[in-house]
């Protein structure tokens, strides 16, 4: 083990978990060994050696004013990174220690203006059992959170630069995925047995950007969080929503130990603790958050995502916030009604509107603010900030009173602050802080004059005595008739009288030499000795004592913490009301009337984000209590997901408070969203599998209800033909009996559109297109009922592949139909479940004499749905149409090439073969054939 300085290094280093110290060497911070190769790799710093008893150690530093900037970096690539500094000791040594440790979730100083949040997770099973597990380090008797239990999750998400804190309890596993997706935390700490919880620590990093972090399991005891929360927010709040829930107290206490632990010194910007419950805002899972493309697209790029479709707030804070309101959509509709009512009042007050965006265009982040001055990281211009945004209340108050605003909704969100309380402080900052304050706190010019007596006159003072000084050179030019004089002052030599060589003999008596220059001389005089003393003196009292009550100044801003949060929040929601207005006026959207009944009605309904680059063809909607699920077909890039993705958007849109893009819209409250979204998509990215598909599929059946919307954009698909259409057909059935969710199901299943004769709440739509000519133009509109004819063979027409393999094609598709039948289980409206038999051979529901043989799946025709899958394959082995019809193509096909492609045809087992690969063996025969066609062009 070295010594010295690098020994201490490393004796720190041991001490704690952090990835990398910095460890502060007078006016340095140093990383040494493993820590400067590193740092210098990420940070690009130059490394030196630093040798040690006999050994050479890799050595990097950074200044100690610079160290911000670092820190950052590196702590937003998701290092932990811990502070040591250096302190005097009793006997005028130095020794160091560990002041902080900043971590992806404590960060203040970030450098973008999105929320940061720290999560922190506790499973509810672990009771009383913390102690024990944090030795064993094994999860209680094997039974995880990821592992299908139902015990409750208590979660906490902490933003330290603002001071949001919001706890919760969730019911299980995909809750918790998802409300994690939703903060998408800078940093997760597990409790004691979730860390030890392999399917969840894997979820995290594969939904997350956010760092895992473990910490004392300790604090995660329910006996030991709970009195933190009491000590943080006071007795009283231990029964307020929320925490009524041992996990949910657990996960807060463990978050402010955290918070309290890493030295960030921000526990006080946590002024208050938002409790809420799973059942406030409208389920999300993490994929419909993906799938709808709320915060960023699939791509993982902002453009092209809701929020960046319709954000134009002007402040940082107020971007946080709509985004919020997108991904956090409400249940409450006396809630809802509210923020409508400001967007409604808004929309309708231009010039208003316009106002108070140009006042809050000079709004500083107060969330943020508020924050550092609890930190004690604000310097004067900081306060600043805080005094010139406080006054902008009033000019909003202005902006609002006595205009059409004035008894809405939008008064009564800058009524919220206590505007007295805000208008003393920004005049005690008025009277307190210099205009245009140095950014440096130690040099003086903080504060102005007049604010403390005691202060004013060591200024009066500092200020004479410096006048003495500034005048002496004048003077001495004067009284000893010398030319080439002037007085200044350095570091080393203090105040000097400089005079210039030639006339350095001339000086008076008194005058004492101190230096010799190549052209001068300096010097001395006892007087300017005396009264550098007295400007030294002055100086340093002056800035001590303005340090002094600076401080204090910002001690009693740190005090009124919560009041600048409010004004903030204030400030961000008017910001991101005005933003929803300015949307909707400028894109013509309606307000959404919102209602209780199981409806989503839209005339003239427009995609959101695609109408901004599109002419967009607007289209009705209608689910109600009769016509609940609709099944929406139409060949490839008609228009099937952007009709599906509107309605949803438009329902989530509605629930965030916002006007929608439609002619009119009444749109009943669903409590959940759920989306899944086709296998072709996803494939090509690389991401979706079969099994992903089903987990979801799965998910949706589990958790919707009567009150949620459901969008399936294709199911089955990744699975080969028989199978997909067996596992669509009982969701179908599924949802519209059992579950009843507002449903709207694309699909390439033909096959599923005659569900609407049998199934009394489904309906067809079909996004039609006009084939006129042998062209087709996409018509983009939704009409009612099935389209004419089926997926597959459909597209290999349009896309012009020759008459000849297209009829065969329909031949050999009515072939694997042959034989083919599925029951559909009806609704058990009236006692009891109805039954039909779909025949796929003829494409419809068979009549009524086969019913009797089908109820118990077990007459010839009548195979189970889910059989069917299994019987396709030996179909399609044993009788192959190819077997059946002999392997001659059709008699008028002359041209070789054509007769090898439909011989292919033939061959191909359809029930085995996915549909993305179907595409391209129909795009390469389509190659093949027109090649033979035109053989002329070579010749
Ligand atoms: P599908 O799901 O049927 O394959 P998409 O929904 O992906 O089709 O739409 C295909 C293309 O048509 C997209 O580029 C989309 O922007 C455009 N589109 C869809 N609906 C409309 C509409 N109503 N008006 C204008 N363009 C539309």
């Amino acid at each position: 083990m070295p010594t010295g300085i690098v020994g201490e290094f490393l004796e720190l280093k041991a001490e704690t978990d952090a990835d990398v110290l910095a460890m502060q060497c007078g006016d340095f911070y140093e990383f040494f060994a493993d820590d400067a190769e590193l740092v210098a790799d990420e940070l690009d710093l130059t490394v030196s050696q630093k040798s040690s008893h006999g050994s050479s150690y890799p050595m990097a530093g950074v200044p100690l004013t610079e160290l911000t900037p670092y820190l950052r970096a590196l702590v937003e690539r998701g290092y932990r990174v811990a502070v040591a500094d250096q302190y005097e000791t009793d006997d005028g040594g130095h020794a160091r220690e560990i002041v902080r440790v900043v971590t992806p979730g404590t960060l203040l100083e970030t450098s973008d203006d999105d929320a940061r949040y720290l999560a922190t997770v506790v499973a509810g099973e672990d009771d009383g059992r913390v102690g024990d597990e944090a030795v064993s380090g094994e999860a209680v008797s094997g039974e995880t959170v990821s592992g299908g239990n139902t015990h409750p999750i208590g979660i906490a998400f902490a933003d330290v630069t603002t001071g949001r804190f919001l706890v919760t309890e969730l019911d299980g596993w995909a809750d918790l995925r998802a409300e994690l997706y939703r903060f998408d935390p800078a940093e997760v700490v597990p409790g004691p047995t979730l860390r030890n919880d392999d399917a969840f620590l894997e979820a995290v990093r594969e939904d997350l950007t956010g760092t895992l972090s473990v910490f004392d399991a300790e604090a995660f005891a329910p006996g030991r969080a709970a009195h933190a929360v009491r000590d943080q927010f006071g007795a009283s709040i231990a029964n307020s929503v929320g925490l009524d829930s041992q996990p949910a107290t657990r996960a807060a206490g463990a978050a402010l130990a955290y918070v309290d632990e890493t030295g960030a010194g921000v526990l006080a910007s946590m002024t208050r603790l938002t409790g809420y419950a799973a059942t406030d805002h409208v389920e999300l899972d993490a994929t419909t958050q993906r799938n709808l493309e709320l915060t960023e697209t699939m791509r993982g790029e902002a453009t092209g995502s809701l929020l960046e479709a319709i954000d134009h707030t002007v402040t940082a804070a107020g971007g946080r916030l709509l985004r919020e309101w997108l991904i956090r959509p409400k249940r409450d509709r006396e809630a809802l009604e509210r923020r409508l009512d400001a967007v409604d009042a808004l929309v309708g007050a231009t010039l208003e509107r316009d106002r108070i965006t140009t006042i809050l265009e000079d709004a500083y982040d107060l969330e943020r603010l508020a924050a550092r001055t609890t930190s004690g990281s604000a310097g004067a211009r900081a306060l600043v900030s805080i005094r010139d945004t406080l006054a902008l209340l009033p000019e909003l108050v202005d902006a609002v009173e006595e205009t059409s605003l004035s008894s809405t909704p939008v008064a009564n969100v800058l009524a919220r602050p206590d505007r007295d309380g805000a208008r003393a402080l920004r005049e005690e900052l008025e009277d307190a802080l210099a205009d245009d304050p140095p950014k440096t706190k130690t040099e003086g010019g903080l504060l102005c004059r007049g604010y403390d007596p005691e202060l004013d006159e060591l200024i009066e003072r500092h200020e004479s005595a410096r006048e003495w000084i500034d005048t002496l050179a004048e003077r001495e030019k004067r009284a000893h008739g010398l030319s080439h004089v002037t007085v200044d002052r350095n570091k080393t030599d203090g105040y000097y009288i400089q005079v210039g060589k030639s006339v350095a003999d001339e000086v008076p008596a008194h005058y004492r030499e101190i230096k010799t220059l190549k052209n001068s001389k300096r010097f001395v005089t006892d007087e300017l000795v005396e009264r550098e003393r007295e400007v030294l003196r002055v100086e340093e009292a002056r800035a001590e004592l303005e340090y002094e009550l600076f401080e204090a100044l910002r001690e009693q801003v740190a005090e009124s913490a919560a009041l600048v949060q409010d004004v903030g929040r204030a400030l961000a929601t008017l910001d991101a009301l005005t933003s929803l207005a300015t949307h909707a006026a400028s894109e013509d959207w309606t307000r959404p009337t919102l209602t209780d009944a199981r409806e989503l009605a839209v005339t003239a309904g427009r995609h959101p984000v695609v109408e901004q680059t599109t002419d967009f063809v607007p289209n009705d909607l209608r689910l109600d209590a009769d016509r609940g699920f609709l099944i929406v077909t139409g060949p490839n890039m008609s228009g099937k997901s952007t009709y599906m993705r509107q309605a949803a958007l438009i329902q989530l849109l509605a629930q965030a408070g916002s006007f929608v893009p439609a002619r009119e819209a009444h749109v009943g409250l669903v409590d959940g969203i759920y989306t899944r979204v086709g296998a072709l998509d996803e494939l090509a990215q690389g991401r979706s599998t079969f099994m992903v598909e089903m987990q979801e599929l799965s998910n949706i059946l589990h958790s919707a209800t009567a009150d949620s919307l459901v969008i399936l954009d294709e199911v089955g698909r990744g699975t080969a033909t028989y199978d997909g259409i067996a596992i669509a057909w009982a969701a179908t059935e599924y949802l519209h009996n059992e579950v009843r969710a507002r449903t709207l199901f694309a699909t390439h299943y033909h096959e599923l559109t005659t569900l609407s004769d049998h199934l009394s709440r489904v309906a067809n739509v079909h996004v039609a297109v006009d084939e006129r000519d042998g062209d087709v133009t996409f018509l983009r509109t939704v009409r009612d009922g099935p389209t004419d004819r089926s997926y597959g063979v459909h597209v290999a027409d349009l896309a012009g592949v020759p008459a000849p393999v297209v009829d065969r094609a329909d031949r050999v598709l009515d072939r694997l139909r042959e034989e083919k039948a599925i029951e559909a289980r009806g609704d058990t409206t009236g006692g009891e479940t109805t039954q039909a038999v779909f025949d796929l051979s003829a494409g419809s529901f068979a009549t009524g004499s086969d019913d009797s043989g089908v109820g118990d799946g077990g007459s010839a025709n009548g195979t189970a749905a889910g059989e069917t899958g299994a019987d396709g394959e030996s179909d399609a082995g044993g009788t192959s149409p190819a077997d059946a019809d002999g392997s001659s193509a059709d008699g008028d096909v002359t041209d070789p090439a054509a007769r090898a492609v439909l011989e292919e045809l033939a061959d191909l087992d359809l029930a085995e073969t996915p549909p993305i690969e179907l595409v391209s063996l129909v795009d390469a025969w389509q190659d093949r054939v027109t090649e033979a066609a035109e053989p002329s062009h070579e010749g």
